[in-house]
This record gives structure tokens, C-alpha cells and sequence, in this order.
């Protein structure tokens, strides 16, 4: 579904992601882990488009989309849930579910997607609830529905469980399978091996904006080169 070829971007003399390949295939869910500063993140706003690779291509469903804005990208199908929390902290849980869905929906099938959704991420109770109240795991959990409010093909998941309780963590884990089980790839950046290890279908490792190891979780846990790079001892 998704084939990065060759990406390479950089800030200034800083090489952020050096010849990245890598495949997604239709249904998987895949882990993208790595030290702080490996470029996890830059590689989610290169396939997003709010950053351009100085070079390298973009694949989505076969179609090369290197050249295209934003907004063309999420329209075949991508969406993008960041690290940095984007809902409306002054609107209630519901008002920031409708922002969301009122592209695609309107009057009685806009409310029944709503109520889809609350239910789905169990804040039926709190849709009335302003969304800065919320506590920090159903803000992330918000943030997860906003980006799957369109059904998206693809959704890129950075950092979903920061923060959050292992029992907040596992709920999330169950709701990236449901989503997963519905047809929807993922790719989730993440530091937490708990949830790696419940959800991850196949891993990455990023290291110094290169791709450093590939495999399932058992076989990269099992890899002591990996263990030394979150040591800080490996070089790329
Ligand atoms: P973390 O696990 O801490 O979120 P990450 O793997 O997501 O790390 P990135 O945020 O992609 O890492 O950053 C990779 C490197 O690129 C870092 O050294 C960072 O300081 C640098 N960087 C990121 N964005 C920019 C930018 N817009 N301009 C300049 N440097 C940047
Ligand atoms: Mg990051």
C-alpha cells in the first residue's frame, strides 16, 4: 500500500533520513521504533507532505505521490494522528468529532458517524465534556477517532500511548486491532514494547535517520544490535 524508495531529507548539515526504504503492505499494522532523533517523526511528515524529500519517492497505492500537497494525499486515503495533540481544547468531545466528520457527513448520518465513534472510543459519557478536561489518555483517544473519523486507507499513528496507564495502553492496542480488522493499515510509532509486542505485525527500527533493522517483534528483541543503539553504542 505504501513503498517508501530512497528517501532522503535533510535540515541544513543534518542528514534526518538517509535512503529510507520501506514497504507497507495492505492490512498490516507495522511499528516504526527507534531512538529519540532517529527522524520518526520527519518520515511521518515526508509521507504525510508537510516536509519534501531533497530526494527519493513516495508510493501510495501505486501511484507516485512525491509531488503532491497535503491535502491530495489525505483525499486518496492518508491520515496522520501527530505527537503533538491538535484537538480543540475549548470544544467538547462531540463538537471536535463533528469538526472532524462534517467534510464527508451531514444531518442524520453525520449524528449516526458521531455516535459510531463515541462508541468506539468509549467517550460516550463524556461527549458533552470539554475536551481539555478530559484526562490525558481519552484526549490521545480523541486525537486517534478525529484522524480515523474518515476511514482512512492508511493511518499513521505517531507516539498514540504516550503517557498513558499500560491499561490505557492496551485499550489502545485493542482499538488499532479493531481498526486493523476493519481494512485499515497502520503504522505507529512507538516507544512502548508492550504495545509493539500486542499490535505489531512486522518492525522497524530507525537509527540515525536510516533503517537499521526489520523484523518481527521477537526477532528484533532477540538482536543485540538493536539493544545497543538504544545504548548509544552502535554507529549506522
Ligand atoms: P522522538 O522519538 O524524540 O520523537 P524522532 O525519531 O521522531 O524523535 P525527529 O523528530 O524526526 O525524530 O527528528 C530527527 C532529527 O531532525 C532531530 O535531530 C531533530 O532535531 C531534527 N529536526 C526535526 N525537525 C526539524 C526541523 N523542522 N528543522 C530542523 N531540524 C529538525
Ligand atoms: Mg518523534
Amino acid at each position: 500500500l505504501l513503498e517508501l524508495r530512497k528517501l532522503n531529507k535533510h535540515f541544513g548539515g543534518l542528514h534526518v533520513t538517509n535512503s529510507v526504504d520501506l514497504t507497507l503492505q495492505a492490512g498490516e499494522i507495522h511499528c516504526l521504533i527507534g531512538p529519540n532523533g532517529a527522524g520518526k517523526s520527519t518520515l511521518f511528515r515526508l509521507i504525510l507532505g508537510e516536509h519534501h524529500p531533497g530526494s527519493g519517492d513516495i508510493l501510495f497505492a501505486g501511484e507516485n505521490i512525491t509531488a503532491l500537497k497535503s491535502f491530495a494525499r489525505i483525499r486518496r486515503g492518508l491520515s496522520v494522528k501527530f505527537q503533538v495533540p491538535g484537538v480543540f481544547k475549548g470544544l467538547s468531545v462531540r463538537q471536535n468529532l463533528e469538526i472532524a466528520l462534517q467534510s464527508r457527513h451531514r444531518g442524520a448520518e453525520l449524528e449516526s458517524e458521531i455516535g459510531r465513534l463515541l462508541s468506539f472510543l468509549g467517550l460516550e459519557s463524556e461527549q458533552a465534556q470539554i475536551a481539555g478536561n478530559l484526562s490525558h489518555g481519552q484526549k490521545q483517544w480523541l486525537e486517534i477517532g478525529m484522524a480515523v473519523s474518515l476511514k482512512p486507507r492508511l493511518l499513521l499513528l505517531d507516539e498514540p500511548t504516550a503517557g498513558m496507564s499500560p491499561e490505557e495502553t492496551h485499550t489502545t492496542g485493542e482499538m488499532v486491532q479493531r481498526l486493523n480488522a476493519d481494512g485499515m493499515t497502520v503504522l505507529a510509532i512507538e516507544h512502548d514494547m508492550a504495545f509493539v509486542r500486542q499490535v505489531a505485525h512486522r518492525v522497524t527500527v530507525l537509527h540515525l535517520g536510516q533503517v537499521f533493522a526489520q523484523g518481527s517483534i521477537d526477532e528484533i528483541v532477540a538482536d543485540e544490535r538493536v539493544a545497543a543503539i538504544y545504548l548509544g553504542q552502535a554507529h549506522a
